[in-house]
């Protein structure tokens, strides 16, 4: 086996923040934030792969494992060559991958998972109207429609959270994603700054 990327996992329901927090620790020294949602949406809508991601997850559903995968370690990949994201000087923030316990095999030989960040929110109208709001300030076509987040919020339940059950109780932290993203953000550090500090040290000295 190679080199892995080693990596936090966000993890949570569509609206708990992950991609909030991911990109405030995008922007901390020897952090590196990858999110799939943002990888997807970047794609040429006319080509094959950017119509296949919209085919999907415009009805609120997960574009196919295999696919995911193989899109996700190419881009990964050509990440490290242009020097984007330096395997060997920062923590993968992983938001969005992944998603099925499948994918959980899959990228198993690329990923070194070194936690997990499970945000939790008790309060499922709250991610609902989070989402709501999403929708109006991004454009998210995913985020408009009641139906369509529903259906997001319920393939999360079937297919997303079996996936914590695959990793060691000892690597999972639950955070509460209700509080303001700075409050939350410090709860996440709290977990994060060891792992990080041990694996690369000081980014900047
Ligand atoms: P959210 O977490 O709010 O659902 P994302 O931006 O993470 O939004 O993802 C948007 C869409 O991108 C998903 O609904 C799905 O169609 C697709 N997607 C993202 N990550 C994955 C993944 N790991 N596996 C399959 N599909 C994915």
């Amino acid at each position: 086996m190679g080199y892995r990327y080693q990596a936090v996992l966000l993890f949570g329901a569509p609206g708990a923040g992950k991609g909030t927090q991911g990109s405030l620790l995008g922007q901390i020294p020897g952090y590196f934030h990858l999110s799939t949602g943002d990888m997807f949406r970047a794609m040429d809508k006319g080509s094959e792969l950017g119509r296949v991601f919209f085919e999907y997850s415009s009805r609120g559903e997960l574009v196919p494992d295999e696919i995911t995968v193989d899109v996700w370690s190419r881009y990964a990949h050509a990440l490290t060559v242009l020097n984007l994201y330096k395997p060997h000087q920062q923590l993968l923030v992983l938001d969005g991958l992944p998603r099925t316990v499948r994918q959980v095999d899959l990228i198993r030989d690329h990923v070194d998972v070194t936690c997990v960040i499970h945000l939790y929110a008790k309060d499922r109208e709250k991610m609902v109207q989070r989402l709501r709001g999403r929708a109006l300030k991004e454009k998210r076509m995913d985020d408009a429609k009641e139906e369509v987040v529903r259906n997001r919020l319920d393939v999360y339940e079937r297919e997303t959270r079996p996936v914590l059950d695959r990793f060691d109780k000892s690597l999972v932290h639950d955070v509460d994603a209700i509080g303001s993203p700075g409050a939350v953000l410090a709860k996440i550090l709290s977990v994060v700054t060891p792992i990080q500090e041990s694996r690369f040290g000081n980014a900047l000295t």
